[in-house]
Formats: structure tokens, sequence, C-alpha cells
């Protein structure tokens, strides 16, 4: 019978020269000898392309804290074996988040050895491919929409914008606002994707430069609601003209990281900015906001949305991810 421990391990790994130049190598030599340290052992069967793989497959800074590494900032699997109670051998698991495809290896790979605590059962019916057709960015779009629940939003009150709208994060918060009985506006910078924007529940569709060249402090009143995955001038913009105690959910930072703008939304109007991280969402939370996922996100979205590649086309999406050439979700089979 086969051991775990004589699995043959294939893995995309990063590493980095003197110079500091960071290599992709694809390596079908490996064993479960050669994984991090942790309580389960996960066979991969589908992980996802994130912004944050973009830049760590490419060497950005600031993603990956030590080499050699696996990238993938998330996973769904099985369990091989595990030495915590609370998962046992078959287990239908997913991961995202706490720091893995940063500083402890991640999904690009057959197999993954990680915490305990960083699992979550997959909820019934939800298959690896469905759990990573939404992955990190399906997790964080659901986080955002629950953040402007809790701050007692409801579609009643007003227009609700997506920003990044045909990106991972961006199309299914408008899939599911849309799903929930929100008005969605989908801002995009790519409106050649009107259409599947409206196919995935947006009720029209802007661009880009509608929010990011706004200038004024306070702009007219239009959104009870928004969701933002670029920052810069576009999120200054959004915040200018979003309705009196109305709410943005802060995701990300596809456009900048930077934010400049003033108090007056706050102040005048009683806006509410709310940051999203998914990355140290708590576990009980993790498996609300996954229950959530697996009964309300539209079939649309993963007919329509979503597209399958191997570990191998890793290299090339990364560059697309960043250049903001991908529509929708990314599923990578390892
Ligand atoms: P994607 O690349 O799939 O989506 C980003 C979208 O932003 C693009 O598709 C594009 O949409 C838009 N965009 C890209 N460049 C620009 C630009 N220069 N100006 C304005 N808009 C731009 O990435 P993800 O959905 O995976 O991630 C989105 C962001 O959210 C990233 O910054 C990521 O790091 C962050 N993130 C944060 C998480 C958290 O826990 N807070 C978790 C997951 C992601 P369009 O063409 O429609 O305009």
């Amino acid at each position: 019978m086969t051991q775990p421990s004589d699995v043959q391990v294939r893995a995309l790994v990063l590493t980095q020269s003197e110079d500091r130049k960071v290599t992709a190598t694809f390596r079908d030599d490996l064993t479960v000898d050669d994984l991090p340290e942790g309580e389960v052992l996960v066979s991969v069967e589908a992980s996802s392309l994130n912004y944050k793989d973009g830049l760590a497959v490419l060497g950005r800074p600031g993603v990956v804290r030590k080499y050699p590494m696996v990238p993938g900032i998330d996973l769904a699997g099985s369990v091989l074996e595990s030495s915590d109670a609370r998962f046992k051998a078959g287990d239908a698991v997913l991961l995202t988040g706490w720091g893995v495809g940063e500083g402890h290896w991640g999904g690009y790979a057959s197999h993954a050895r990680v915490k305990a605590d960083w699992l979550t059962h997959r909820p019934a019916g939800m298959d690896a491919k469905k759990a990573m057709a939404l992955g990190t960015a399906g997790f964080t779009a659901m986080m955002a929409v629950m953040a402007l629940e809790d701050h007692g939003l409801t579609p009643d009150m007003g227009e609700a914008l997506v920003t990044g709208a045909s990106g991972g994060v961006g199309s299914v918060a408008v899939a599911l606002l849309a799903q929930a009985g929100w008005t969605v506006v989908a801002s995009t910078g790519r409106t050649e994707e009107e259409s599947y924007l409206k196919s995935l529940g947006a009720h029209e569709v802007i661009a880009r430069s509608v929010l990011s060249d706004l200038k004024r402090p306070l702009e007219k009143e239009r959104f009870a609601a928004g969701i933002d995955s670029v920052g810069g001038t576009t999120l200054a913009g959004l915040l200018a003209c979003t309705r009196r105690a109305g709410a943005v959910a802060a995701c990300g930072l596809a456009q900048s990281a930077e934010l400049h703008t003033t108090v007056l939304p706050f102040i005048l109007r009683g806006v509410a900015l709310l940051g999203i991280d998914s990355v140290m969402c708590p576990p009980e939370r993790r498996e609300r906001v996954w229950a959530r996922l697996n009964s309300e996100v539209p079939q649309v979205l993963l007919q329509e949305g979503v597209h399958e590649h191997s570990l191998s086309e890793v290299q090339t999406l990364a560059e697309q991810i960043l250049a903001g050439q991908v529509r929708g979700r990314t599923v990578i089979i390892p």
C-alpha cells in the first residue's frame, strides 16, 4: 500500500537568486517530506488565481516572505492524513488566507501540509472546483456583502456600486448583491464586458473614469452601498458620492494603495468605510461566509465567469491578472 510519505508531489516552486530575481520552476520530483510542517496533509484538487498570486509568481515585492515558496493563496481538496482530531482522511476541505502561498507553501501543488486551524470543512455539496471558482475572491466578496448588511444596509435604500466589476472580487460581488435584491451598478475599465456584467445581474454598467475623475470632496449623493476592489481615486470618488448613512466596503488596491480624500463624507453624511480582511478572518465567521456562498451564489456566475487552467499556465495568467485582463475567476488544477 502506498504510504503518504511515498507520494510524489508536483509543485510550482518560486526561488530567489542573490540579485533578488524570482524564478518559478515546475517540479515533479518532490515528496511529502519536502512539504513544510503542519497537522494535516491535503491532496489538492483545485487552487485559484488571485491578484496576489499574480504578484507572488512574478516576484513583485510585498507578498512572498521567504523562498523557496510554493505560491497559491487558496486551495481545496481532501484530507490524506491528519494528526488533529478535527480532521480525518477523506474530509473535504478548503483553505484561504492565513499567509498560505506567502509565508507557508500554498495551493499550486498536488499536495499541501497545513495547520488544522487554517482549514475549513467544505459545505455539503460544494466540490473542490466550485470552492475554488469562488476562492479567496468570492470569500472576500461575501465578507463585504455581510459587512454592508451588518452595517444595517438593505436593497430598498438605493443602488449598490461595485468597482473592478469584471475582476474576481468584483464579479462575485455583482452577482451576490444582485441575487440579494440590490440594484447593482458595475464600474469597469472594460465596457466591452457590459453584457457579461449584466448577465451577472448588473442593472447598469459605468466606465471606470466616472468615479476616478470626480474631484470634489462631496459630490451629488447616489449610492447607498459600495464594494471596492481598486482603491485610489476610484475609492475617493465613490466615497464622495455615497449617500447619507451609506457605507463602502474596501477590499483591494488594483488601482492604488493610496487614498486621498477628506473627512467630509464621514462627518457630514455619516458615510462609513468598512475594511475587509479575508486573510485573518476568524474560523467561525469563515464557516458562515462559506455556507452563504454555497447557497446564495447564482449558477450564472459559475457558468459564465469561471475558467479552468493547469499549473503550467500560471505564469502567463499571472501577467494577465496584473494587467487587468483576467475576467471573472480562474481555477487552477494542479
Ligand atoms: P482581479 O485582477 O481579478 O480584479 C481586479 C479588477 O480591478 C480588474 O479586473 C479591473 O476590473 C480592476 N482594475 C485593474 N487595474 C485597475 C486600475 N489601474 N484602475 C482601476 N481599476 C483597475 O483581482 P482580484 O479580484 O483577485 O483582487 C482585487 C483586489 O482585491 C486586489 O487588489 C487584491 O489584492 C484585493 N483582495 C483583497 C482581499 C482582502 O482580504 N482584502 C482578498 C482578495 C483580494 P475592470 O476591468 O472591471 O475595471
